[in-house]
């Protein structure tokens, strides 16, 4: 596995496996790896030639700056990982060779960002755009990979992907789960053991409005009986639970044919934790 943190030397080496023929795919993250970012590097390897995995930190996208200050850093660990499921190349760029300027650029991606993490974290899916547009003019990968966890994370560079005509498929895998359920997430290492024990409530949550809604619940009510059942629970605070349509993410006022999206984040202590379930 070859790691780089410089632009150039990895522009040059990918230029000659590129000659080679390999097609590119590349899994950006921000590192604290788990099972859930190495699925998606197994999705990559089972369709490209050659897996790059970045990992950086990326300051743009906090709008809480002590979010990105207890952000887990765990370089070596991850390398470790990436090596055991074979990833082939390691992009680990520092925060001044990726922004030796901090850019101006101003994303507006319309309504899909005015609710739910857009609503909530203003700047940060400018700070995604900046940051995703930068890393895939570095790497000019065929194909990239994300996870459903981050699922308006996914519509949102969906939509960058045609507004900026970028040639590569994107790629959407499922979210991976602890055995009690709890959504694989770096941010769970910051955890309490109390509060990891009382996090799986938040997939159980939405695995329980799924069958309200099922049962012809009304959404409204739906909303309110989780949102109060989880705040109940010790040390949960939730920020939105949202019943969404699933393409444009703007809430609804009831099940239909189309694809449905129920989405939560919620505190736990300081960690915030985000979720979603589709039917
Ligand atoms: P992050 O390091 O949190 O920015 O995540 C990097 C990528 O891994 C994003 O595309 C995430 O959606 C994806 N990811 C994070 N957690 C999971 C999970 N539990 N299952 C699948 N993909 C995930």
């Amino acid at each position: 596995m070859q790691v780089f943190h410089s632009i150039n030397t990895l522009q040059d080496y990918l230029k000659t496996q590129r000659k080679k023929g390999k097609t590119l795919g590349f899994v950006p993250t921000m590192g604290a790896l788990h099972k859930g970012h190495l699925s998606l590097i197994e999705a990559s390897k089972a369709e490209n030639g050659l897996t790059i995995c970045s990992i950086f930190v990326n300051p743009t996208q906090f709008n809480n700056p002590q979010d990105l200050a207890v952000y887990p850093r765990t370089l070596d660990a991850d390398c470790e990982m990436l090596e055991s499921v074979n990833c082939d190349v390691v992009f680990a760029p520092n925060a001044h060779d990726m922004y030796p300027t901090l850019p101006n650029l101003k994303f507006d991606f319309g309504d899909l960002e005015r609710v739910m993490e857009g609503k909530f974290r203003p700047g940060h899916f400018n700070g995604v755009g900046i940051v995703v547009s930068k890393l895939f003019n570095i790497v000019q990968p065929d194909s990239a990979y994300f996870g459903q966890k981050d699922l308006q994370q996914c519509a949102i560079i969906n939509r960058l992907v045609k507004d900026l005509s970028y040639n590569l498929k994107l790629n959407i895998c499922p979210t991976q789960r602890e055995t009690d359920g709890l959504a694989m997430s770096s941010r769970n290492r910051n955890l309490t053991p109390e509060q990891r024990k009382n996090a799986p409530e938040i997939y159980k949550a939405l695995q329980q409005a799924v069958e309200l809604l099922k049962d012809k619940k009304s959404v409204n009510s739906i909303k309110g009986f989780i949102t109060s059942h989880l705040d109940n629970i010790e040390g949960i605070e939730v920020e939105y639970f949202e019943i969404s349509d699933f393409e444009t993410l703007q809430p609804v006022n009831e099940l239909s044919e189309r694809k449905t999206a129920l989405c939560i984040a919620a505190f736990m202590g300081k960690t915030r934790l985000i979720d979603n379930v589709i039917v």
